[in-house]
């Protein structure tokens, strides 16, 4: 059954998905596993390359993951049209693909967390931040838990009504709920709770309860880890985790990989780090380049490109720590993107939110106008996710009301309708930044007689890429990108009489180092690597040369004495 983008795929459609596209196509994709998430379900990872023209793991390769966060669902769906969209424009001859599966590849993970998408599309959902293990206590905590209370599938809000509440309905519509005036007095108010049931409720104190599973796997990795008290949801120590421990040893095993998007839900924004600290305290080449990516992706998106630490805070004063984007950038080197999917405010028109970059600001404060405009957005463009207010008895609390927005396919995720105008864009910036990868090519691969069977050899690589062979000069300071190395495989009758079997060439760069040059040019061939040896062996022998190239991968050739 062909993929479809106006649906959320659950884990067992999902895997169909991913299998019916790899069968298709046993030449550009295979299916891996990762490792298990902590329920034990295969997390899976889908690798795209063209094996007819070298393994994966010899090509400079582009991390894309999705859905680490439970209800984050978009995510998965964006991965899934990557690598839909990669493996049709491939057979189509598109040449951009061509290039990056023929040169390069891909690690797509469609569903980090399965246990929690597992919970958020099961047919009586619930909504958990990510890891599905209990966190940080064993035990359910006093006070009130989000559940689907009356059965129809959804979780929605309950309305009580109260002198002392803080919302009411809005004359524009009774369905839609505003704020209270701070000095207003003689209607009638409501408190709004999430629908759901309270633990240990003693009639009178309702308090919202720290949900059973609030571990956040976007805060477990080693990126500034800080404990729980510093860090919510932060889970043991830096990848106690099985789904982080799975991607950091597979970063650890892959220095090919030097970008990575990690697809999450909402905001339309391109997040980059730091998380922690100010762009002042990075490379001041990485921020250029980091930017120049970014910018790509905000041409082919619309989404802003940002950092997390000057624009993207949760509270002014504080930040966050453990994120996976930060860990991979300040330890590993790898250019890494954070992308917020989909926004509900700015789709329903209030657009000074993103253009002033106000993501998070907005959500504390914002006027009543914006609220009405977001009802009457989902009114028109959603009017299934939108529930009049229904009397319920509930268990505990007696006669109330449920209703409102569904949530889940409101705010965090589009309706399904509107899902793939959402993602398709995103393919465009994932294939784009893939194509930025450093990429080795012979410049010239020379044998010279010089008599009584010696010969000079010659090999000169170019970095052909945008890219840095290290990526990034953070990859450099950090040790986890090796310089370029030219090796000399001699085969039979073959020995070196000048030179060593491995020269160091140093880094290469690419074209990003070019950007700071402003008008003025650089034109120099810091993008270019020589080795030179002496060898005595037969005319018409074949020697191997190899450029092995950090995050461009590893090149090989041949040189004939003739
Ligand atoms: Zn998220």
């Amino acid at each position: 059954m062909p993929a479809r983008f106006d649906t959320y795929y659950d884990n067992d459609d999902l895997s169909a998905q991913l299998a019916e596209l790899v069968a298709a196509h046993p030449t550009l994709a295979r299916r891996d596993v990762l490792g298990l998430s902590h329920e034990g379900r295969e997390i899976e990872l889908i690798v795209l390359t063209n094996t007819a023209t070298g393994p994966d793991t010899d090509k400079p390769a582009l991390w894309i993951d999705a859905n680490i966060h439970a209800t984050e669902v978009t995510a998965s769906m964006a991965a899934l049209y990557v690598i839909h969209s990669v493996l049709t424009r491939y057979g189509a001859g598109d040449d951009a693909v061509r290039r990056i599966l023929d040169t390069g590849a891909l690690y797509v993970v469609p569903r980090l967390n399965p246990d929690g998408a597992a919970l958020a599309l099961s047919a009586s959902p619930r909504h958990v931040r990510s890891s599905t293990r209990r966190y940080p206590y064993q035990d359910k905590q006093d006070g009130l838990h989000a559940e689907d209370v009356d059965g129809n599938g959804r979780i929605l809000q309950m309305r009580i009504q109260d002198p002392n509440g803080d919302w009411k309905a809005s004359d524009h519509d009774p369905r839609c709920m505003i704020k209270r005036a701070p000095d207003e007095h003689g209607g009638t108010y409501y408190r709004l709770l999430p629908e759901g049931t309270i633990h240990n409720y003693d009639g009178h104190l309702i308090k919202l309860a720290r949900p059973e599973q609030s571990l956040d796997l976007n805060r477990n990795f080693a990126g500034g880890w800080r404990p729980e008290g510093q860090q919510y949801g932060a889970g043991d120590y830096p990848g106690s985790e099985p789904e982080a421990q799975a991607v950091l040893r597979f970063f650890a095993a892959h220095d090919n990989i030097f970008g990575a998007l990690t697809y999450h839900t909402y905001s339309r924004a391109i997040l980059r780090p730091f998380s922690m600290k100010s762009d002042d305290e990075m490379d001041t080449a990485d921020k250029f380049t980091y930017e120049a990516i970014g910018q790509r992706g905000t041409d082919l998106t619309g989404y802003p490109n940002v950092s997390v630490y000057h624009h993207f805070r949760y509270h002014p004063k504080e930040v966050i720590s453990g994120v996976f984007d930060d860990w991979l950038y300040s330890d590993r080197g790898v250019f890494a993107f954070t992308v917020e999917l989909w926004d509900l405010p700015t789709a329903a028109g209030i657009e000074e939110k993103n253009k002033e970059k106000r993501f998070i600001e907005w959500m504390r404060f914002h006027p009543t106008a914006d609220d009405v405009k977001i009802f009457d957005w989902i009114a028109a463009n959603a009017p299934d996710q939108l529930h009049g207010w229904t009397p319920f008895e509930h268990p505990q609390l007696g006669p109330l009301e449920i209703g409102g927005a569904n949530g889940f396919l409101t705010w965090r995720n589009p309706p399904p309708h509107l899902l793939e105008a959402e993602i398709a864009p995103q393919a465009a910036f994932a294939l784009a930044f893939a194509d930025l990868a450093p990429r080795l090519a012979w410049r010239a691969l020379e044998a010279t007689a010089l008599g009584d069977d010696v010969w000079r050899i010659v090999a000169v690589v170019d970095n052909t890429g945008f890219l840095a062979t290290s990526a990034s000069q953070q990859a450099r300071k950090v040790g986890t990108a090796r310089p370029v190395r030219l090796e000399l495989q001699l085969g039979d009758g073959a020995t070196l009489v000048g030179g060593q079997p491995a020269v160091e060439v140093g880094h290469l760069e690419g074209r990003s180092s070019k950007m700071a040059g402003g008008w003025f040019s650089n034109g120099a061939t810091d993008h270019r690597g020589k080795a030179e040896w002496l060898v005595r062996a037969p005319a018409e022998a074949t020697l191997g040369v190899t450029a092995h190239g950090a995050r461009a991968g590893t090149l090989r050739g041949e040189v004939r004495l003739a």
